[in-house]
């Protein structure tokens, strides 16, 4: 018991938390990513309100780089409040209306993901199989339309999970078009480092995350919708399951009229408009090009290591690299010595991959020469 009358231990006793101090890593896992310094500093500037005018032209300046980030003209182009399966969520728990099918992939931990959002937005969902590692095949998807003549085909451009990059993909959305179906690309891991083209490969809604290649803490993840998917959304029947993420909705705050929908995180806006910055600066092209080179030195030095890399080259996918853990190598024990001896993030594979592959992202700000380096020598002394 305490000793002021009346209250208990737990109530009369202050917590004794000392200052926050996290440790220094170099984050080259699947995200997030390092943080660039001058993304931290936007995020130490003063707050404004969220309908304040100087924000609403923050707003504004956001949505115009994320065009330019998505090679999109799309009006409906907005960051998500929320992490990367936020604006997941709203891209499928929109366009998915009761009674829609929806054709998902099989082959990653992310189509899982759609699976599920889609049969919790009162979808039906059929599936294209491909195994673990492999892309989709168009054919494979060709013979899925016409079986089940799905509603909306989700696909994932960049899987994080088996470290394959989706080729084809103007070829994936003509099928899907030829079909008068609705394509969704999941681009979490494909924004800002992988060529993404938006418009020109007719996606009609893409979302990702910030914590990837545009190296931004997580919290506002962009999302963007041409005319003809926003057309079924504000056209359904039945309004979508989720308040929050309801783009009707959201099109009050975002639209026009930016009146009060929620409060946005301020903070993670600051962020992502200068995560964005840093690309328009870089020029989207040329930072595909950097990608593709610092983890193209990455891939090499690990096999020079004498390591495989999980997916061939023609569909490696250069921001988040599988490599093959070597037999007998115990993948966990490599992953917390990294992290003890030199600060250093990798992760292990999920699912299906689980134990057998290590993932190293080469993403944002961490796709350095430097970040290359380290995380190679540091493998190097670790399988020693
Ligand atoms: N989709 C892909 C391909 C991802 O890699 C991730 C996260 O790693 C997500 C969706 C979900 O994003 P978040 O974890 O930010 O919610």
């Amino acid at each position: 018991m305490s000793n002021t009358p009346g209250l208990t231990e737990r109530e009369s006793e202050a917590p004794d938390v000392g200052e926050l101090t996290p440790p220094d890593r170099t984050l080259m896992g699947p995200g997030p990513s390092d943080v660039h310094p001058r993304v931290l500093k936007a995020m130490s500037t003063p707050l404004v309100g969220h309908l304040d005018p100087s924000f609403v032209e923050i707003m504004d300046e956001v949505q115009e780089l994320l065009r330019y980030t998505f090679r999109t003209d799309n009006q409906w182009t907005i960051p998500v409040s929320g992490t990367g399966s936020a604006s997941m969520e709203a891209a499928i728990g929109n366009l998915v209306e009761p009674g829609d099918t929806m054709l998902v992939p099989t082959n990653g931990y992310f189509g899982g993901r759609m699976k599920s959002m889609a049969e919790r937005a009162g979808g039906e969902v059929v599936e294209v199989d491909a195994p673990w590692g492999e892309p989709l095949d168009p054919v494979d998807v060709e013979a899925a339309f016409d079986e089940h003549q799905p509603d909306v085909f989700g696909f994932v451009h960049a899987e994080t999970s088996t470290g394959v990059l989706q080729p084809n993909v103007p070829e994936l959305t003509d099928i899907a078009h030829e079909h008068d179906a609705y394509v969704i690309a999941d681009c979490v891991t494909s924004l800002g480092g992988v060529e993404l083209r938006v418009d020109e490969w007719d996606i009609d809604v893409a979302y990702s995350g910030p914590q990837k290649c545009l190296s931004c803490p997580p919290g506002a993840s962009p999302l963007t919708l041409n005319d003809r998917a926003m057309d079924k959304v504000l056209g359904r029947e039945e309004q979508p399951r989720s308040w929050y993420l309801d783009l009707s909705l959201l099109e009050g705050y975002w639209g026009d009229d930016r009146s009060y929908h929620h409060t946005a995180p301020i903070t993670n806006v600051y962020a992502i408009r200068e995560a964005l910055r840093l690309v328009a600066e870089e020029g989207i092209e040329e930072r595909w090009a950097r990608h593709r080179a610092v983890a193209g030195d990455l891939k090499a030095g690990l096999q020079e290591l004498g390591l495989e890399m999980n997916a061939p080259d023609e569909y490696w996918l250069p921001s988040l690299n599988a490599v093959q853990v070597p037999d007998g190598v115990d993948d966990g024990a490599v992953i917390d010595y990294l992290l003890e001896e030199y600060d250093l993030e990798i992760a292990s594979g999920l699912g299906d991959l689980e134990g057998d592959i290590w993932r190293i992202g080469c993403m944002g700000y961490s796709a350095r020469p430097k970040n290359v380096e380290y995380v190679l020598s540091a493998l190097e002394d670790a399988l020693a």
